[in-house]
């Protein structure tokens, strides 16, 4: 005999729930790649789905012993203890020297941490939009990016660096809508999706049209590190520095992760800005998490210091050799009229399908018939646009997956195109 209360049913709800969410929670909805990698348990799918790093990669030694450190002697009260919000202090010495590697001289106030990027993506949207406010982000962008911004409730502009739009038909476009522009956003290295990297004249464009329009730049640095080929390319912060002469007067706002590099499931990463955002972004995580997990800064700490350029040498040799091979089985198995991008680092390939298909439609089919996974391009869209495109990451898959993988995605356009 039990007196728990029967299961309640769906049907058992009073409360009329969304009539009580605010209106924002209205554009939070599921992501179709977390909805997606729910389906990829079947060990036969191979999956081009999740834009993550490879476990086998992860310099799980150099964890262990950073958390056997951080665990021993007088250390522990620290690393079990609650701590300030701008972040660890020695981790955030580190990434003033990283940041200054990459042209950016910084102090310990230009840096707070975050539990990944992801809060900082949502923490700037919480600083900067107010509803009907608009962003200006590339087409496609980063989904994460959009949802975080989603909601406050903004609206969308495309930023394209070589359009010929003049800066005032932004202003005037954002007035239309209700509000004026705050940000631009992009991702300038081996973006998610695309896999693009913005040349530095691009990124001067973008620079000039916020300079005219006089708004932030937020600079999303996830796969910086991941440079396979070709010549580093100058950060749009050290450019702006360049023009202003500090970080003080930049208006750039840099977002680094260490979730692809050292481990994404630790949450650590940072924001690199002018004091003035990143004291308003204290604020805000004291309200939101107080600070991201010390014993996870201490460990991220002692890794970076110990194993991250081995680290960095070490992951770009094995993905550099798996986007090659993505590149080559797609060159060998795609039919005429499929295009796609090639990266010089990051994770993803581009690939943009004929006119009139479309990207879900094949994994629809793809998944039923050829048990192949990946991402449809559309949801990388602020404006729902890109049906034909899809994207693909080559990172957690094996050589012998990726030929076997886009040899059944050629079969599976085919079949689609059959229709
Ligand atoms: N920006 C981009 C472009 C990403 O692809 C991701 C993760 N997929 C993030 C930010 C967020 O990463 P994290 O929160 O793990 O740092």
């Amino acid at each position: 005999m039990t007196n728990a209360p029967a299961l309640a049913s769906q049907s058992d709800a009073r409360l009329d729930w969304p009539s009580l969410f605010a209106t924002r929670s209205t554009r939070m909805k599921a992501s179709e790649i977390r909805e997606l990698l729910k389906l990829l348990d079947k060990p036969e799918v191979i999956s081009f789905a999740g834009g993550i790093p490879d476990p086998a990669l992860f310099p799980t030694e150099a964890f262990r012993e950073g958390l056997n450190q951080a665990l021993t002697g007088p250390a522990a009260g620290q690393a079990l203890q609650y701590s300030v919000s701008e972040g660890y202090l020695p981790l955030r010495e580190w990434l003033v020297e990283r940041m200054k590697s990459l042209g950016v001289p910084c102090g310990v106030d230009n840096i707070i941490v975050t539990s990944g990027s992801q809060q900082a993506l949502d923490y700037l949207g919480k600083l900067f939009l107010s509803p009907s406010d608009t962003a200006l982000v590339t087409w496609p962008s980063y989904m994460g990016a959009l949802s975080a911004f989603n909601a406050y409730e903004p609206e969308y502009d495309r930023l394209a660096p070589f359009s010929n739009r003049e800066p005032g038909d932004y202003a005037k476009m954002a007035a239309e809508k209700g509000g004026v522009v705050k940000f631009a956003y992009m991702s300038a290295d081996f973006a998610n999706p695309s896999g693009e990297t913005l040349s530095q004249a691009a990124r001067e464009r973008v620079l000039d049209l916020a300079e005219e329009l006089d708004i932030a730049v937020i600079e999303d640095a996830a796969y910086q590190s991941l440079r396979y080929d070709g010549e580093e390319v100058a950060t749009l912060l050290s450019l702006d520095i360049a023009r202003c002469g500090s970080i003080e007067a930049a208006r750039t706002i840099y977002c680094g992760s260490f979730s692809k590099t050292l481990a994404p499931g630790l949450r650590v990463g940072w924001v690199c800005a002018s004091s003035k955002v990143i004291s308003k972004l204290v604020l805000m995580k004291q309200a939101s998490d107080l600070h991201s997990a010390t014993l996870n800064q201490i460990s991220i700490n002692h890794v970076a210091r110990s194993v991250f350029d081995v680290q960095i040498e070490k992951i770009v040799s094995v993905y550099r050799s798996r986007r090659d091979r993505m590149l080559q089985a797609l060159e060998a198995h795609m039919p005429e009229g499929v295009t796609w991008t090639r990266p010089d680092g990051g994770m993803f390939v581009w690939v943009t399908l004929p006119e009139g298909m479309d990207g879900a439609e094949l994994l629809a089919a793809s998944l039923k018939h050829e048990n192949v996974a990946f991402v449809p391009g559309k949801a990388f869209f602020a404006d729902c646009s890109g049906a034909n495109t899809l994207r693909l990451s080559f990172s957690c898959a094996n050589e012998s997956q990726i030929d076997e993988g886009v040899g059944r995605l050629g079969r599976a356009v085919r079949l689609v195109q059959g229709h």
